[in-house]
């Protein structure tokens, strides 16, 4: 029986382990301190990664089916502790109910889904004199490093890949949410031979010596996009291969032919959803200036019946931000609109005696487009919105960045929607809907906002390397 209130341990090579340090760990809504987890040594990290190798022995060579199974009943068993791992989920992260039951019901629904994406081997020749194939072997151990916003999500999105094509992996949570990953390490153990998964928890000193690991094949990284550039140097010494999950600054473009209040829940929750800490969110809300008043209009009438608060309150719909740091850097975009002078539509003013690390919804009223909100990724629940005239033009200012993660157009002209979608540079582009993700959906970035991909049957690949076997049947040797 698994206590989630409680004695956070890593899971090394089937165990569960302290270590000599440890780490605290905030409810954001409060600013309590709720747990204190393990802030792992290099010589922890050491055994957990010669657990995995040896692990790896078997585990390579385990069939499809018992891979499969494992990760069945591992999302059988996020389901069956769907209530603790959503409570838990809010206490560490900060989202509410709605936010936690949509990222740990997925996550159960994800391990399922890719316990079906077998790389089966592809036979390209086939006849008396010849065969030759190609097979998708896996790599060896797998380090995924993961952020706070979707701490358990995105975590499965790296372990079930990882495992059912055969590899082992060691799972690093952000240090601001470790909760829910250690706990998802604990409950593993029932199904995986010791090693092949393995939690380690601790700061980012212990991302950098993940991503260095003479010892590790890939890294799977989510997080800023300058760290991912650290990740990348470091994962150069034994040439890992690595996949990238980077920052975004997603533009929204609505036509002149929307009808303002009945897109302005679905703009706001593209804009505002896991209060605004999310890769995806959209980022500039670029409004055609035929609707552009009507449009803020119905977005700060709406967001005037949309509850902040403790994301333990049933009725709360947004949380806090999810750290210090991060509160301090979204401030940091405030100070600087009140600087220039921008005019904000709503909200503006944080307030400072809050019990936790609570920021209002913003609206920031057509800023410059060189202006730091706009050409620069905030995190946080503060949306500029921006007025456009000529199509071309709209679309360029919407490529105008070093990010390419998301995208999205609004209109009820499908010709034109489609025609805008079209030519923006970005791995994923929703019309007339946003955040909308599959398993079977490939999912990354263009540009800086990453390298490779995660998801269908393309990220899978990624824990893979090809190989080729030909054989000749002649008989001449
Ligand atoms: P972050 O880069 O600060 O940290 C992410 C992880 O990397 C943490 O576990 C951290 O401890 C570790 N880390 C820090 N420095 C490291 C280093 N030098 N080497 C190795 N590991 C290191 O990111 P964050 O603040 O946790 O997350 C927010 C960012 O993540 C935003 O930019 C957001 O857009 C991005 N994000 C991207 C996606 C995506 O799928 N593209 C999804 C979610 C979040």
């Amino acid at each position: 029986m698994i206590d989630f209130n409680a004695d956070y341990q890593m899971t090394l090579n089937g165990r569960l382990v302290q270590s000599e340090r440890t780490l605290e760990v905030y409810n954001p809504a409060n600013k309590d301190v709720i747990a204190c987890v393990p802030d792992a040594s290099k010589e922890q990290l050491d055994r957990a990664v010669s657990a995995a190798r040896t692990a790896f022995k078997g585990w390579r060579n385990s069939t499809i089916s018992q891979r499969r199974s494992a990760l069945i009943a591992l999302g059988d068993a996020i389901d069956s502790h769907a209530e603790q791992f959503m409570s838990l989920l809010t206490r560490e992260q900060g989202k509410p109910r709605a936010g936690a039951e949509w990222e740990i019901r997925g996550s159960a629904h994800w391990c399922r889904a890719m316990a079906e994406f077998a790389l089966a081997d592809e036979v390209l020749v086939d006849t008396p004199e010849r065969q030759v194939i190609t097979r998708y072997t896996p790599l060896g151990v797998v380090g995924a490093i993961t952020p706070w916003n979707f701490p358990v999500l995105l975590a499965i999105w790296k372990i079930a890949p990882a495992l059912i094509t055969g590899n082992c992996i060691i799972v690093k949570p952000s240090p601001y949410t470790p909760l829910c990953t250690l706990k998802l390490g604990e409950l593993c153990r029932e199904f995986l031979p010791p090693g092949v998964l393995s939690v380690v928890s601790g700061g980012d000193e212990l991302g950098k010596w993940v991503s260095s690991h003479p010892d590790i094949d890939k890294v799977a990284f989510t997080g800023h996009t300058d760290t991912g550039k650290h990740v990348m140097r470091s994962a150069a010494g034994n040439l890992k291969r690595i996949t990238l999950e980077l920052g975004g600054n997603d533009p929204a473009i609505v036509l002149a032919d929307v009808d303002a209040r009945a897109i302005a829940p679905q703009l706001f929750w593209a804009a505002f959803q896991n209060n605004a800490q999310f890769c995806n969110s959209t980022k500039r809300l670029y409004v055609h200036e035929a609707v552009y008043d009507e449009v803020l209009a119905a977005l700060v009438d709406y967001a005037a019946s949309v509850v902040v608060g403790d994301g333990a309150k049933p009725q709360t719909q947004l949380g806090p931000i999810q750290n210090l740091a991060q509160f301090e850097k979204v401030s940091e975009y405030f100070e600087d609109c009140r600087q220039h002078g921008y005019r904000f539509a709503l909200g503006g003013r944080i307030d400072s005696q809050a019990k936790g690390w609570f920021v209002p919804v913003t609206l920031v009223d057509n800023p410059p487009e060189d202006s730091r909100i706009v050409a620069e990724e905030p995190f946080g629940p503060i949306l500029p919105v921006l007025k456009w005239r000529d199509e071309a033009d709209v679309i360029r200012r919407a490529n105008d960045s070093r990010y390419g993660l998301g995208a999205s157009v609004w209109g009820r002209d499908l010709v034109a929607v489609r025609r805008i979608g079209e030519q923006l540079e970005a791995g994923t582009v929703w019309l007339n809907e946003v955040h909308q993700y599959a398993p079977n959906q490939v999912f990354g970035g263009h540009k800086q906002s990453g390298m490779g991909c995660e998801n269908s049957l393309h990220g899978v690949m990624e824990y893979t390397n090809w190989q080729t076997i030909t054989l000749n049947r002649s008989g001449s040797v």
